[in-house]
């Protein structure tokens, strides 16, 4: 139950860091931009959970981040397996982009900057210390 409640936690967490990019980046710079990283975030987040999570033995019994592993239901069904080069790759770079484009924009202004990384440490630290704490995905290299 509390990794559960850590899970979503997390989501909601990392949910508001990038929805206060968005809102930033519209305010502060530039309005397409703003709606090229909202669309390139629903992209990311979409192939996280077709590479990642879709591969996961507990997607449909213990996702302790509950949506991701729901959400695999509605995409293409892949078999439960060792993650590929390939699946890292993606997975990686969609948190590149997700985590780096705010990076990029902020860059100079402390506020901004250090509002949406605390948020995503914050999203991490929780992650680490009491969401893979007892992951049954043992092929994640995080659980623990
Ligand atoms: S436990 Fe992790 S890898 Fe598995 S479905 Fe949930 S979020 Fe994805």
């Amino acid at each position: 139950m509390k990794r559960k409640v850590s899970g979503i936690l997390s989501n909601v967490i990392f949910l508001v860091a990038v929805a206060y990019s968005i809102i930033s980046i519209r305010d502060y710079y530039s309005r397409s931009l703003s709606i090229y990283y909202l669309i390139g975030s629903v992209f990311s987040v979409n192939l996280i959970i077709y590479f990642y999570c879709g591969k996961c033995s507990c997607r449909d019994s213990d996702c302790a981040h509950v949506i991701p592993g729901y959400l695999t239901r509605f995409l293409p069904k892949r078999e439960d397996g060792p993650y590929s080069i390939f699946d890292y790759t993606i997975t990686v770079f969609s948190l590149i982009f997700m985590i780096g484009m705010p990076n990029y924009i902020f860059w100079g202004n402390y506020e901004q900057l250090g509002i949406f990384n605390g948020l995503i440490f914050l999203t991490f630290l929780i992650i680490y210390k009491f969401v893979c704490l007892g992951c049954e995905n043992k092929r994640c290299t995080l659980t623990r």
